[in-house]
């Protein structure tokens, strides 16, 4: 049969008017654009193909071969080997973008396999032309399925050209063998990308964060959801011992193998405040501990529920408390109260005048602060009024200004709002909060630092800032803050900012907070700059 097929070829060259004795060289290359597509296309077939034919080299041992792969038209994709064989071809016109077809090269074993599907050798005189009577060219077509070109299946033919001299059947039967190892290994390859993509999918579209270290505590792989739950830049290969807060754990998981579960950590991410519970989970292969893994969820929002019904209920506790307790004080405060008017409207000597005075006085300041209790745990509704702004802000300063002097720290002001600008709202109430947050900026700075009172409008709100330059709060501390009974002071009674945010949600405002340990705090108070509860304002 093989005769038949070089006699019908031999056959077709003499009708075409092909000489023996011509170069056969062929014409048609394909652009480099072209050349590049399809090395794309058998880019996996090409990696097999040089693997396994660059130790095939070696086991001939000097023999010189030259490898060559085509695709289905006959294109040479990739050629390697002996580099005087592939120089010799290149002076046929024969390279990586030649284009090898029947009128230009003659008999080629490369052409028949093609052809006729079956593994094909073509030895010295075999071949039409003379140029090519000294050496032995082996074929075997392959034909892989192909799950990423998109065209059903890849066909082609690897070659291998030795000289005449050093022809044996062995490169075919090689050849055929090499082809079959290259379907399972594509096979296997292909179910491990499909399984790697399937792994990628899915851990890319969780909602939880994962980051994979191994035993050394280097990271090995994570997904995109982690780079958003923490601070910290990661990349694969780089340690993850030195990630803010975590890499202790992380530690501990990987030379103890202990699992870590349930770490709450508190991050600020680009600016947002982040809860995170982590798990860490130690991976053991044989017995032994090959690295960990780590999973987190965010669980920003449920954490803030959780301290919103922390809040209500301490409140609604504080609320049930306050209501009895200024029941029982107020009444008898108020006859005592009623008592001590009496008795200075009558004739007493000055020092009894006196003293009725500041007993009177400090009564008064029971009964203020009765109410404050009952303001914090039961919200009155505040008593709009126009307020102009810098007036009113310059006179809380000056009464703030003992208390401030007292600690050596220097009030600043920055307004942004002019002497004509107007703030709907409950002078008693506003003037309450920014008493609480300058009374905490003063104890959170140093001797001889200023605070800064800043006012701007933004979209139809004012946003007064108090600033200072103090220690400053954690971001875990930073969600608490504003929890009755929540202090860091040894005096502190933790109502200050409790009652300044209930004060200003009643104002339909906002308070936000930047602060960063050991550089500042900036307290920010929103609030509307229009009227927008007409009812409540009596102008
Ligand atoms: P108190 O002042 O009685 O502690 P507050 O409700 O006024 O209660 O404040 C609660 C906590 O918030 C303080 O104990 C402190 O830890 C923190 N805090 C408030 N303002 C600041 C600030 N400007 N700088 C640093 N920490 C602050
Ligand atoms: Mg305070």
């Amino acid at each position: 049969m093989e005769n038949n097929i070089l006699a019908e070829i031999r056959r077709r060259c003499i009708e075409n008017g092909m000489q023996p004795t011509d170069v056969p060289s062929p014409l048609t290359k394909v652009t480099d654009e072209h050349l590049q597509k399809q090395k794309r296309l058998y880019a996996d077939i090409l990696e097999v193909t040089e693997i396994i034919g660059e130790n095939t080299i070696k086991l001939l041992n000097g023999q010189m071969v030259l490898f060559l792969v085509t695709d289905d038209k006959g294109l040479v994709i990739d050629s390697f080997g002996d580099r005087i064989m592939k120089e010799n071809l290149s002076q046929l016109n024969i390279t990586e973008g030649s284009v090898l077809v029947e009128p230009e090269v003659g008999i080629c074993a490369t052409l028949i396999a093609l052809d006729k599907k079956i593994p094909f050798q073509t030895v010295g005189t075999d071949h039409f032309h003379l140029a090519l009577h000294d050496s032995a060219c082996h074929s075997v077509p392959f034909s892989f399925p192909d799950d990423y070109g998109g065209q059903g299946v890849l066909q082609g033919t690897i070659s291998l050209m030795t000289s005449v001299v050093d022809f044996s059947n062995y490169p075919l039967a090689m050849l055929v063998n090499m082809v079959d190892s290259m379907a399972r290994e594509l096979i296997l390859r292909r179910t491990n990308q499909r399984q790697l993509d399937l792994h990628h999918l899915m851990v890319n579209n969780l909602d939880t964060g994962i980051l994979l270290v191994d035993r050394q505590g280097f990271i090995v792989d994570f997904n995109k959801i982690v780079i958003n739950m923490i601070p910290d830049c990661i990349s694969v290969g780089q340690t993850s011992l030195h990630i803010t807060e975590l890499g202790t754990y992380i530690l501990e998981a990987i030379t103890k193998g202990q699992p870590q579960r349930d770490i709450e950590i508190h991050y600020d991410v680009k600016g947002v405040h982040t809860v995170c519970l982590v798990d860490i989970i130690p991976i053991f292969e044989m017995g032994k501990i090959e690295g960990a893994y780590a999973q987190f969820r965010d669980i920003t929002e449920r954490y803030y529920l959780e301290q919103q019904v922390i809040v209500s209920e301490k409140l609604s506790a504080i609320g049930k408390l306050a209501a009895g307790l200024a029941h029982e004080i107020r009444n008898p405060l108020t006859t005592i109260m009623g008592f001590v008017q009496i008795t200075r409207s009558r004739p007493l000597d000055p020092v009894t005048t006196r003293y009725m005075g500041y007993v009177q006085e400090e009564l008064e300041r029971v009964k203020n602060l009765v109410s404050d209790f009952v303001t914090m745990s039961k919200p009155s509704v505040p008593i709009i009024k126009p307020i102009e702004i810098n007036a009113f802000l310059e006179s809380v300063l000056r009464f703030m200004e003992g208390h401030a002097t007292l600690h050596d720290i220097r009030f600043t002001t920055s307004f942004y709002t002019t002497d004509q600008d107007i703030l709907y709202a409950d002078a008693a109430q506003i003037k309450q909060v920014l008493i609480n947050i300058l009374q905490n900026a003063v104890e959170a700075s140093k001797p001889n630092e200023k605070v800064t009172l800043k006012t701007r409008k933004q979209d139809n709100s004012l946003i007064i800032t108090v600033s200072d330059n103090g220690i400053g709060i954690s971001p875990e501390n930073l969600t608490k803050v504003q929890n009755p009974f929540f202090t860091t002071k040894d005096s502190g009674t933790g109502l200050g900012l409790s009652v300044s945010y209930r004060i200003i949600n009643n104002h339909n405002g906002e308070i936000t907070i930047d602060s960063r340990l050991g550089v500042g705090t900036d307290f920010n108070i929103h609030l509307p700059l229009t009227c927008n509860n007409i009812k409540e304002c009596s102008m």
